[in-house]
């Protein structure tokens, strides 16, 4: 389902680090990935998140006004949808945005779970300042599909990664969020590093408002016999992240590849009834 708006701005203002701008050009993404924390970021009240999506018509005239009056700056997309998301192939939305920044040569910074991005190629290759960042959680297909169900394959993302350090695109990678024990870390290093990724950013699961239970539903159903132990991990126990962040930071520096932990602060939530332990909060990334 697909509701077509029109929005008063393009651009806002980003925290994240390495930004200045955060564009999204949709609202609700199609990717559906269970760990996902943007609908509380956005306060998504639009039905089942993946199956809904608000597609913001006007963004690419809103952004050519902004783009005359606005201080050059990075401008990330996106933040809180995937730019790339299905809804993009008819809209191109993302791509009519990425023309005026081009036009305006504004450094941009792109994070995907798609293989749509090759799409743009022409466009990427003609940008002074340009970085596409490829989202992996896994190898294993079987636990993609259930994982981020409308996101491309792990095929698709791999091979995407590969045309873009081909043609000259500064790639990195995403390892995140990781899941403990269906995250294959080290395998997952070796499969990104012949297209040679510039840096590679590890991130833990951030326990936003909805994502424990969505997690925990989707382990109980799937993966059962992980549950103690992702239970224990979300009380605080800090060995499983500690020991896997050691052994990425090991594999990327043997595979020649730099290595980062994501260390933004996101406020995370109190633990809920269904979490079964006494402490409050989930500590920040180890490093
Ligand atoms: S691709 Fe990103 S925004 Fe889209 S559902 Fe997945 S985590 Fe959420």
């Amino acid at each position: 389902m697909i509701k077509e708006i029109l929005v008063k701005t393009a651009l806002s203002p980003s925290k994240l680090p390495g930004l200045d701008y955060a564009l999204n050009p949709y609202r609700g993404c199609e990717h559906a990935c269970i760990y996902c924390y943007a609908p509380s970021v956005i306060h998504w009240d639009q039905g089942k998140w993946g199956e809904h999506v608000v597609a913001k018509m006007n963004v690419p005239r809103v952004l050519s006004k902004e783009l005359r009056i606005k201080k050059k700056g990075v401008v990330g997309f996106s933040t809180v949808t995937d730019p790339y998301h299905p809804a993009e192939k008819k809209y191109q939305i993302t791509r009519r945005c990425l023309e005026l920044l081009l036009m305006h040569d504004f450094p941009v910074c792109i994070q995907t779970k798609s293989s749509l991005v090759l799409r743009d190629m022409d466009l990427l290759k003609r940008f002074s300042n340009i970085e596409v960042g490829v989202t992996l959680t896994t190898l294993d297909e079987g636990v993609r599909e259930k994982l981020e169900p409308g996101a491309s394959s792990v095929a698709q993302r791999l091979n995407a990664l590969s045309e873009l350090s081909k043609n000259g695109i500064r790639t990195w990678v995403f390892i995140g969020p990781v899941m403990p024990y269906l995250t294959d870390g080290e395998a997952l290093v070796d499969a990104i590093t012949p297209a040679k990724p510039g840096y590679v950013l590890v991130d833990k699961l951030r326990l936003k408002e909805g994502v424990l239970n969505n997690v925990m539903g989707f382990i109980g159903e799937f993966y059962p016999e992980l549950k103690r132990k992702y239970t224990e991990i979300f009380c605080g126990n800090e060995d499983f992240y500690r020991g896997f962040f050691e052994t990425i930071k090991k594999k990327c520096d043997k595979n020649g590849l730099k290595c980062g932990l994501n260390e933004v602060n996101y406020p995370t939530l109190s633990h809920g009834a269904s979490c079964e332990c006494t402490s409050s909060v989930p500590k920040a990334p180890v490093g």
